[in-house]
This record gives C-alpha cells, structure tokens and sequence, in this order.
C-alpha cells in the first residue's frame, strides 16, 4: 500500500520547506519531495551564493575607497577559486542543516523526480505516495533564448559553477539578475558588457532608480549597450561572438551569461493527471488562498508567477499551513506591498507604487518628494556612489503609497519602512519620527 501523507510538498525549496515545516509545528505527517538539493533556487543557485558573491564585489568597492580615508593598501587581486570554494562549504552547511532539520521536525525527505498519477497520489519512479494535501512548490529554471549559438552561453546556474575568474562577459538581459550578475563581476574584475533590448534595464522599476543605477553603472566602466538584441553567437577557440539581430558583430567575450528570465518548472508533473492546467507560459494559476482549480492540491512560490521572491514563497506556503492545520480558515498572502531589493552596485530598494504608476492611476492626487545626495560614507572616497531616494505619497493625508531607493544600504534602510507603510503610515509620520544622525536613512524622515 501507498504510503500516506496528511501534506505532501513537490519541491524542497523556500516554498515547500516552509509549508511542511509550518505544517509540521501544528502535528501533521508530512514528506517533502525533492529530485536536486535541499533548500532549491534561493539557497543553492540564488540568494545565498549571489549575496556571498555581492558581499564580494562590496569588499571590492570598500577597498577602493578606503585610500581616501587614509589607509594605504596594496591590492593583488582576488582568488576566485577560493571565494567559490569558501561559498561553497557555507551553503553545504545550509543543505546539511536542512537535512537535520527535517529529520528533527519529523518531516520525511523523498529523493527523486515528482510527478502526478491522479489527484491523490505521486509517483516518484516506481515509488507511490498518497496525501490528503499536495502542494507543487517547483519553482523554476533559467529561460535560454531560441537562436542559433544560445547553448554557447551559460545561465545563473552556470554563473555559480564558474570555477575561474571569466575575464570578459557579456550578459544579456535587463532583470535582476542581469544587473546583478553585471555589478558584481564588474567589482571582482571582469570587463563587462551589459546588452538590453530597451533603453534601460529594471523597466518595471521607478524611473528614479533606473536612471541612477544605469549612470552609475557606466561611472563604474559597465559597457552598458541599450537597444541591442542578440540574434546569432558564433564560437571561438576561448570565446564567443555575441550578432545582433542586424547581423553586427557586438564584440567577442570569454563568457556569455543569459539573464533573460525563468520558466516555471511544471511541465514533468503530468499535470493533467491531476485535473490540473497550467496557462500558456506554465504557471500555475492559484486563488487568493494558494488554491488550485482542483480542491486539496495548491500551489506555491515561482511556479505561480507571483512575486518570483524567497520571502514570498515562505510566506505564502507557511500562511497555507496556518490555514489548513491552524484553524485559521482566512489566513492567506497579501500580495500587495510586497518589498524588494536589487543587489547592484549601489543597491535599490523598492516598496509600492512607481512614481509612473501612482500618477497613472491617481493623477494629481499624487505628491512626490525626492532627494539625491551623496552618502557621508562616501563623502571622501575617490569613487563616491549617488543615493536617491523618492517618497510617493496620496491624498490630502499624504499617505504613503511607494518609496524608493538607490543607494549604499538601501537593501538593510527599506525593511523597516516597509513595516510603517504596510502599516498606513502617512508623510507626517515619517516626519515625527525622530531622525537617526548622521545617516543616509534619516533623509527618508526629513524629505522636504
Ligand atoms: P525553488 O526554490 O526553485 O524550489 C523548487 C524545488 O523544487 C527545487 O529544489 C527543485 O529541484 C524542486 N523540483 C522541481 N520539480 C520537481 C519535481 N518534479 N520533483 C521533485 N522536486 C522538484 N529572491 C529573493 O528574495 N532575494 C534574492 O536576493 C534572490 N536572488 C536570486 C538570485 C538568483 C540568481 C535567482 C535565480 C533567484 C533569486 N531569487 C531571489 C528568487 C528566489 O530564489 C526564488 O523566488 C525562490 O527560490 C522560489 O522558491 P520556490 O520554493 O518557489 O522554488
Ligand atoms: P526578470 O524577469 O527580472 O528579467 C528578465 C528581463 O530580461 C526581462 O524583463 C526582459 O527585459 C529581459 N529579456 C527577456 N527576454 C529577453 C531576450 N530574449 N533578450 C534580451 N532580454 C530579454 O528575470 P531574471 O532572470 O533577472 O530574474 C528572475 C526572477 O528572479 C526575478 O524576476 C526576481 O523575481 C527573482 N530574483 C530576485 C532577486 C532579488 O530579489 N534581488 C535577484 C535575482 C532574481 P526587457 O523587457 O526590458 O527587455
């Protein structure tokens, strides 16, 4: 007989870890399913080994400055391949934890490729298991383009398998990922060429913060090339030839990086197995609730398309444990307000509504403050960095409906404002509040 589950995970990422921990704390016998490592996307090949490597590029830019303060330092360059070996150690000690964890927490860890036999059941190879809840928290995997010479180029994935130092890259795209990605090789570097189809990358970004990190970047000797598509690569003996869709040469690079995107990871689950569809790019529509169309089978995290972020997966998966074993039969997400940090060089911080969108939605209710300054922790460095930073605010009241920052420290500054605007916080507010001096953040409470 099938072994059975009161909660079954497919994925053991931030998504379906969360929602069988959560689940467990409350008494329910639950299995994660998982066919790569422990802990998915965020901790194997996204956040953590991306945050090492930014912490870094930010050692990098601390070094430079730090002649302006006085010291004298020789530098003789990074060792890469000890920076990807220390990375490596700290994020099999996360895998290892987890595993613990599990085992601790009475969660059974299943090894193996998941998929549907009928709305109940999962099979994973000749193995079958039942559960009266099954959540898909697959995630995704980097999206490569469709022209002739795409399999020369690696993707994020590949980017943390480098073990060299690539001394020139060109990245194509204009996400998060290809902005970070570029920062960071800059900081450690590599000359680097960012290709984007349009005039800037972040588009769904304020404009504020756009055009800041783009001068920013071109200040920092990112070759950043707008406008451009890629349509053909060519190889080379140790290089690649990036052709526009013009059938210009764009230049020959060591390394080529896709950050183009993510597809949702649902197509091996045989879904329709389930009674489920996936939409046209593969996600899996869900309700307020994490719900599928098919009772008792819900989805969470990337493989829903909402809000492709970590904080997000968890949350979202540990509110559908509350719900179905807390007794709390309302408890869901609110995807509204959702807070998010770009790691580039200086990093952005973004909460609510574009300045674009707030005026496009509210017209001349909208009041904007904004301010531009370099920070005191660069006032004497040779190669200061900008902070910008905007307040979005609505009404007579002027509550705040968006907040905007790039700067040093803006990913640790907009945590706690994200609180006081999930919280109605108005301009006055900031204002009453006393400011903390001297730092960049107390310009968020005496914006003028
Ligand atoms: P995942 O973490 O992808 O987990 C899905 C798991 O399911 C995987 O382990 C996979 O192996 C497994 N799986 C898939 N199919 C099956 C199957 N059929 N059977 C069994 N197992 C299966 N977010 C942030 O908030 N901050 C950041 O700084 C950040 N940086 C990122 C940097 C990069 C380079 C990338 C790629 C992403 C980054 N993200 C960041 C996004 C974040 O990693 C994801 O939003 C998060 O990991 C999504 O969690 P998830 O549980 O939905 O999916
Ligand atoms: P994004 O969706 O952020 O960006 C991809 C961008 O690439 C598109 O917006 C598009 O920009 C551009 N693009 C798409 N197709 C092509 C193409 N064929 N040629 C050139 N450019 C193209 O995806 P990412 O891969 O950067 O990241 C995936 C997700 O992971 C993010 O959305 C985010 O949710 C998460 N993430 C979060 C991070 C964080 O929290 N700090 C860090 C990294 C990832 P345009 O339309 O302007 O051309």
């Amino acid at each position: 007989m099938a072994e059975h589950y009161d909660l079954l995970t497919i994925g053991a990422g931030s998504g379906g870890l969360s929602v069988a921990e959560r689940a467990a704390q409350y008494g329910a016998h639950c299995a994660v399913i998982e066919s790569g490592r422990l802990g998915g996307t965020c901790v194997n090949v996204g956040c953590v080994p991306k945050k090492i490597m930014w912490y870094a590029a930010d050692a990098a830019h601390r070094l430079h400055n730090a002649a302006g303060f006085g010291h004298k330092l020789s530098y003789s360059g990074l060792d890469w391949l000890q920076l990807v070996t220390a990375r490596e150690k700290y994020i099999q000690g996360i895998n290892d934890w987890y595993s613990g964890y599990l085992a601790d927490a009475g969660i059974d860890l299943i090894t193996g490729q998941a998929s549907f036999v009928d709305k109940k059941t999962i099979a994973i190879g000749e193995q079958k298991i039942t559960a009266d809840h099954i959540v898909i928290a697959t995630g995704g995997y980097p999206a490569l383009p469709d022209i002739p010479g795409a399999e020369l180029g690696i993707s994020s994935d590949g980017f943390f398998a480098l073990r060299e130092q690539p001394r020139s890259v060109a990245i194509v795209g204009a996400g998060y990922i290809a902005v970070e990605l570029a920062c960071m090789l800059n900081a450690l570097g590599s000359e680097v060429t960012l290709f984007m189809r349009h005039k800037t990358p972040l588009r769904s970004f304020d404009a504020m913060l756009r055009e800041t990190l783009m001068q920013q970047m071109q200040a920092d000797g990112i070759q950043v090339t707008p406008k451009t598509e890629i349509g053909r690569v060519l190889a080379h003996p140790d290089s690649v030839e990036l052709i526009d869709q013009s059938k210009h040469s764009q230049g020959v690079f060591e390394q080529l990086i896709w950050a183009i995107g993510r597809h949702p990871a649902s197509q091996d689950l045989d879904l329709q197995k389930a009674g489920l569809t996936a939409d046209t790019q593969g996600y899996i529509t869900t309700d307020l609730y994490q719900n599928t169309e098919q009772k008792d089978i819900y989805a969470v995290g990337d493989v829903t398309g909402r809000a492709q972020l970590t904080p997000v997966a968890i949350a979202a998966g540990r509110r559908l444990a509350d719900r179905l074993f807390g007794k709390q039969p309302d408890r869901h997400l609110d995807y509204e307000l959702i807070p998010s940090v770009v790691f580039s060089h200086p990093p952005i911080g973004s909460v609510g509504l574009t300045e674009e969108a707030a005026r496009a939605s509210h017209g001349d209710a909208v009041k904007v403050y904004s301010s531009r300054f370099t920070p005191m922790q660069h006032a004497l460095a040779p190669h200061p960095v900008p902070t910008a930073m905007k307040l979005i605010t609505l009404g007579p009241e002027e509550k705040v409906i968006g907040l905007h920052i790039c700067g040093p420290d803006a990913d640790e500054m907009l945590q706690g404002f994200a609180v006081a605007i999930r919280m109605g916080a108005c301009k006055r507010d900031l204002d009453d509040t006393i400011a903390l001096h001297p730092t960049s953040a107390e310009e968020l409470v005496t914006m003028k």
